[in-house]
């Protein structure tokens, strides 16, 4: 790829060029060294453009009904006259370069609608790689109009931690089970969420997520309180048939209304960018290292010593942080 002029590709960004912002996004992932320059300015340009966005998560596991409500709930958004920009953090992605998210054809309304953008998951070699790359193009999509981003994890491994620390929302999608409402959530996914979803609440099933809800109400009381005031919520819906989807929008209203005012929508988004900081220092040291043959394998030298005990991991990092300096 020849490197853009990111003050062209700005403005063509700004005035809502798709072309233009793919070609931003594709340049932000690159890893090339000449290409960091322009990603750097690009972003630097963008980030202005953040202020007024909501971003929004959205987890579950796999056949729980997520782009399926994404297709709903972004159809909803747009027809507001929002504009809706879907980015996925896929970690099957990260492991194997293959995708299970992101993909266009599974949401077929939005894919087709003016008013949202569509991004399938981000390349990178790990997860951590995702998220960073997600972050950058979230900025990117704000900066072209999308005010509205949903971000898809599959609720697998360490996935819906890194897109919590992204988000200003987080929900959790969820099905009803008979009986066993609560087996096979792991904790920890629902201390993180700000809203439950009981997806497929239709017919036969609505008695059961009647049911599923009221206990995982009783279980949202156990939690830690949340750091902003609020208090999560659990919602039942029917993404294929649209059915309370509009109440979640209301909901996540409500919690701006809440978390705005109080000062806390604003926290998170600072602790986001000093997590993103953190993210980068280590990115740049990664695309250092990779730049240069005799540091990288430098560096695989010690993985091995490491790895066999012929040196720990403290010596080991002091030796190659001195030879990273010294190069
Ligand atoms: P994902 O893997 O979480 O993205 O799930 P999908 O959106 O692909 O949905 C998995 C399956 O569940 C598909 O066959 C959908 O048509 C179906 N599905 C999704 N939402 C609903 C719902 O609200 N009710 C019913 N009955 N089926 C649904």
């Amino acid at each position: 790829m020849q490197v853009p002029h990111p003050k062209e590709l700005f403005e063509q960004l700004r005035q809502q060029n798709r072309a233009a912002l793919a070609r931003a996004i594709t340049l932000v992932e690159s890893r090339a060294p000449k290409h960091q320059e322009a990603a750097a300015e690009l972003l630097g340009l963008a980030m202005p453009y953040s202020g007024n966005t909501l971003r929004i998560g959205i987890t579950g596991v796999p056949g729980v009904g997520k782009s399926t409500f994404i297709d709903t709930f972004g159809s909803l958004l747009t027809a507001e006259g929002k504009r809706v920009a879907v980015l996925a953090v896929d970690p099957s992605s990260a492991r194997t370069g293959g995708s299970i998210l992101g993909d266009k054809t599974r949401m077929e309304r939005l894919s087709q609608d003016e008013a949202a953008f569509i991004r399938p998951s981000a390349a990178g070699d790990t997860l951590g790689g995702v998220a960073r790359a997600s972050w950058e193009a979230m900025i990117l999509c704000e900066a072209a109009g999308y005010e509205i981003i949903l971000i898809e994890t599959v609720g697998v491994g360490q996935s819906e931690t890194s897109v919590a620390a992204l988000v200003d929302f987080f929900m959790l999608l969820m099905l009803a089970g008979a009986g066993d409402e609560l087996q096979g959530i792991k904790r920890g996914i629902m201390e993180m969420a700000d809203l439950l979803v009981i997806n497929k609440a239709e017919g036969d099933n609505l008695q059961h997520a009647r049911r599923a809800a009221a206990e995982y109400r009783n279980a949202l009381h156990l939690f830690p309180a949340h750091p902003g005031g609020w208090t999560a919520e659990v919602l039942l819906a029917s993404a294929l048939q649209q059915e309370g989807i509009a109440e979640v929008w209301h909901t996540i209203g409500r919690y701006v209304d809440l978390t705005r005012p109080n000062g806390y929508f604003q926290q998170r988004r600072r602790e986001q960018a000093v997590l993103q900081f953190n993210e980068h220092i280590q990115y740049q040291l990664e695309l250092v290292r990779s730049s240069k043959p005799e540091l990288e394998s430098f560096y695989h030298q010690l993985e091995l010593d490491v790895a066999s005990s012929r040196c720990n991991p403290y010596e080991a990092a002091r030796l190659f942080t001195q030879r990273l300096f010294a190069s």
